[in-house]
């Protein structure tokens, strides 16, 4: 299959800080690939500068062959592309639906009706808690909440930002085996972790990003059983 997402030398930069310092990167439709790497290598700036939140310095973004420079986060959603924060980031002050409904903004509500409730099928916690404020939901509620959210818009390529952070090893496993449902369906699926067992063990293929440089890329089982890799991301 065609190539969905392409990123050539992008450089992103946060005043004098250089976060990310000329990283090539591409994704073919049907993949799950994975950017791993430390605190501060520059993941979540790469995932936010594709959504539109960050300008790059310069470089390249192409999603299905258009350039995405320059083009407003709402115009880039619409475009097909929805990103999962980091710290999941729901709207703490409304319900579940009303979160919900918020990532659908750039649907009809027809369109969203719909969609939310194929989100409720696949979360039935959601549906329980439709009504309850999002901040008082536990961690791992939430963290359905923000891919659920995301999964309003329908994208064809959803951008995950540490989905596992906080959440205990039971739902972190549930949480992947969602993503892995979602791909096998259809999207496209880029995933940013730190928890580099559980990512490449589902990914096609995974990039190692380190202090803003890609150092490494393989297939997910390549990089599971990379020495190097064992050693920085694995624990051994
Ligand atoms: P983590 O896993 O800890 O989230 P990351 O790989 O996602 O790390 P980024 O958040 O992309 O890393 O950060 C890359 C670099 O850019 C870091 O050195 C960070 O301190 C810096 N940085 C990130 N955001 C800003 C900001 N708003 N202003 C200044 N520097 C920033």
């Amino acid at each position: 299959m065609g190539t969905i997402l392409s990123v050539k030398d992008l450089r992103v930069s946060y005043g004098a800080i250089k976060a990310v310092k000329g990283i090539s990167f591409d994704i073919s439709e049907g993949e799950i690939v994975t950017l791993i790497g430390a605190n501060g290598a520059g993941k979540s700036t790469t995932l936010n500068t594709i959504a539109g939140l960050l300008k790059p310095e310069s470089g390249e973004v192409k999603f299905k062959g258009e350039s995405l420079i320059g083009i407003k986060p709402h115009k880039i959603v619409s475009m097909g592309i929805a990103l999962c924060p980091e710290g999941r980031r729901v709207f703490t002050q409304m319900s579940v639906e009303e979160n919900l409904e918020m990532g659908g903004y750039t649907r009809s509500d027809a369109e969203n009706q719909e969609t939310m409730e194929r989100v409720y099928e696949r979360f039935p916690r959601l549906k329980e808690r439709m009504g309850q404020s999002a901040g008082t939901m536990s961690g791992g509620e939430q963290q359905m909440l923000a891919m659920g959210r995301a999964l309003m818009s329908r994208p064809q390529l959803l951008m995950l930002d540490e989905p596992s952070m906080g959440l205990a090893p039971i739902l972190v496993q549930e949480i992947f085996d969602i993503v892995k449902e979602l791909n096998e369906q259809g999207t496209t699926i880029l995933l940013v972790e730190q928890n580099a067992s559980m990512a490449l063990s589902i990914a096609d293929r995974g990039y190692v990003l380190e202090t803003g440089t890609i150092t490494k890329t393989g297939t997910g089982q390549e990089l599971l059983h990379d020495d190097d890799v064992r050693k920085a991301y694995l624990g051994g």
